[in-house]
This record gives structure tokens, C-alpha cells and sequence, in this order.
């Protein structure tokens, strides 16, 4: 069966950036969110992100305007019970996830797939609140959506091939490549990603080298965009803490150990791009402040 119509709940990065890809992909979507802000931050920032393109000459009026007819915003999770997949995207939090499926499960036909976007959390839990676990599934998604082409399939416990077969085509239609992943705490980027910025962390607790030479040597050693301490700076300290306390307490295994600078920045709030300081400085528009930078010793 072909997925035409999606429904994403959550508004914020994440649920934007899907929304604007399909809207490109002349898939309808149905955007939700619980608050009425986070749904006109969502249509103003969508909208914002198409006009760049415009300037840049990368889409047309008629083109901008087209994608634009394929979005809904509502704050109602009511309409999605025509969809064919859903997208969950809301904040990283379990309880949050499994009350969210819990409401679409009954909400939706057994048609509906029902994805989460997850970073790290654990699929079967999230789908043991689900009357037909079958059609639950991982779509992770990076950041940013646009520009990623990766898209983790994650199959939880009891996901159907049915399932994993239905989104598969979703991905390959949306023209990103998907990786088939068993789950497991973190999955296959984010383990491996977060287990890079903390031990990045750990060299520079113990006076290895500077953050800026660090990230330096990941970008030119390993021809890396970002170094691992401007990538944690951009995912935001207080999200990689709360995702290596949860590696550590599932593995239950040392190396998992979230670095005590990490508690240090997040305590002091120092949260990276969003709080205008992680490791590095940057600017109201998110953009790195390189005069007068401070390395954090
Ligand atoms: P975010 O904080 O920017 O947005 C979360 C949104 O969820 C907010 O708009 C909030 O209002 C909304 N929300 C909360 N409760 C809700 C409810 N009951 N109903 C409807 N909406 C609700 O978060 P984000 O960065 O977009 O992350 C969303 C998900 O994507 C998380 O699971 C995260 O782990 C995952 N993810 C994030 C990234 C990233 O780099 N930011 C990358 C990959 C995956």
C-alpha cells in the first residue's frame, strides 16, 4: 500500500524539517503539536526555510506555493486517524512516546504504521502499549532532515515485515537511503555518535588537547563536517547528557558513563547553541562566535 498521507505529531526541529521534506515530496501531511505557539513557530519557520530556497533560486513561487498546499497544521490528534503513517516527534521522553501511541493505537485503523523518530528510546517498550505492536516501528530521522539522507529502520520486537516492508518504500520514495536495525539502546548513530563526543570530552578533561584542536582533527583527519564538540554544542549538552544517562543505565556498562564535564556544562546551563555557549560561543542565529573564544578547560 502506498503511503500518500502522513501524519507527524510534534512540532518542534525535528517534526518541522520532516514536514517541509515530504511537503517536497508532494506527500500531504498533517502537522500536530499540543500548544498553538509551537504550531505557528512550525508555519512561520517552514515557510521561512521555503523563501530561502526561493532566494536562492532553488524552488519557484509556484513550486514554494505548491509545497506549501501539501501541509495542515492542527493541534487536533483526531485528524490522523486517516493517515497512513505517523511520525511521532515529540520531546525524548518515554513516558511522553508511550501515552502518545497508547492515543494513536486506538485513534488509527490497522492499516496505520506508527513510527517514532526516536533518537534512543526503546522501540518494543514504546510499542508493548500498542494493541497490534506489529505496526510500530523506528523512523529515525537526522538532523537536518533536508540535508541527511539517512534514515535508521528500526524494528522493535514484535514490528511485522509487513511493517518494515511499508516503510522501507515510504524511504525509498522520500529518497533517503534506510539502514535495517535490530533495536538496541541508541540504535546504530546515536550509540556511536554519543559515545564519540563523550570520550572527545574525556580527552579534553584530562588536558589531551584543546576542543578546538579536537573537533580540528576530526575534521581533517577523518573528514568529519563537524568536530565532536560542535556537534554536541548543536544537538544541545542537556540532550546529550539525558541520552548517555540512558546508554549507561541500559547496557549498564562503564564506558557508557556520561564525562563529569558533560554534568559540569549542563549544571551551569551552559547548554550549547541554544543557551549561546557550550564549548564554543555562537550568536542569536546559531552561528559560531570565533573573536574573543573561550575554550572550556
Ligand atoms: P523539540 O523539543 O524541538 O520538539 C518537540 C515538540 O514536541 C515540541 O514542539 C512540543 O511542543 C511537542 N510536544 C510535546 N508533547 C506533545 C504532545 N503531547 N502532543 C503533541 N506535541 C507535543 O524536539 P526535537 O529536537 O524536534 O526532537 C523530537 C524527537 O526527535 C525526539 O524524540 C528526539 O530524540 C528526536 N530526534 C532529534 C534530533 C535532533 O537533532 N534534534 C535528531 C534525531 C531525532
Amino acid at each position: 500500500m502506498t503511503i500518500l498521507k502522513v501524519g507527524v505529531v510534534g512540532a518542534g526541529t525535528m517534526g518541522r524539517g520532516i514536514v517541509e521534506m515530504l511537503a517536497e515530496h508532494e506527500i500531504f501531511v498533517i502537522l500536530i503539536d499540543k500548544t498553538k505557539e509551537a504550531i505557528l513557530e512550525a508555519q512561520k519557520q517552514i515557510e521561512l526555510s521555503f523563501d530561502k530556497k526561493l532566494e536562492k533560486w532553488a524552488i519557484t513561487l509556484s513550486e514554494k506555493k505548491m509545497h506549501l498546499s501539501y501541509i495542515q497544521y492542527s493541534l487536533e490528534l483526531d485528524l490522523l486517524k486517516n493517515v497512513d503513517l505517523v511520525i511521532e516527534s515529540v520531546t525524548e521522553d518515554l513516558d511522553l512516546k508511550k501515552e502518545i501511541f497508547k492515543q494513536l493505537d486506538v485513534l488509527c485503523p490497522p492499516h496505520v504504521v506508527l513510527a517514532s523518530n526516536t533518537s534512543v528510546l526503546s522501540l518494543t517498550e514504546i510499542a508493548a502499549e500498542a494493541k497490534q505492536p506489529e505496526r510500530v516501528i523506528g523512523l529515525h530521522f537526522l538532523h537536518p532532515v533536508s540535508k541527511v539522507n539517512l534514515v535508521e529502520i528500526i524494528r522493535a520486537l514484535k514490528t511485522s515485515d509487513e511493517t518494515f516492508v511499508k516503510s522501507r518504500e515510504f524511504v525509498e520514495r522520500i529518497e533517503k537511503v534506510g539502514i535495517q536495525v535490530y533495536e538496541s539502546p541508541g540504535f546504530v548513530t546515536s550509540r556511536l555518535i554519543l559515545t564519540l563526543i563523550n570520550e572527545a570530552m574525556l580527552v579534553l578533561m584530562e588536558g589531551v588537547a584543546s576542543a578546538e584542536d579536537i573537533d580540528l582533527a576530526m575534521k581533517i583527519g577523518y573528514d568529519f563536517g563537524k568536530g565532536p564538540f560542535e556537534m554536541a554544542d548543536r544537538f544541545g549538552l542537556d540532550s546529550v547528557l539525558a541520552a548517555m544517562e540512558y546508554l549507561f543505565h541500559e547496557f549498564g556498562d562503564p564506558k557508557f558513563r556520561p564525562s563529569p564535564l558533560l554534568r559540569k556544562l549542563v549544571r551551569a546551563g551552559q547548554l550549547g547553541v541554544k543557551s549561546g555557549e557550550g564549548f564554543f560561543k555562537y550568536d542569536n542565529n546559531g552561528e559560531r562566535i570565533y573573536d574573543n573564544m573561550e575554550m572550556v578547560k
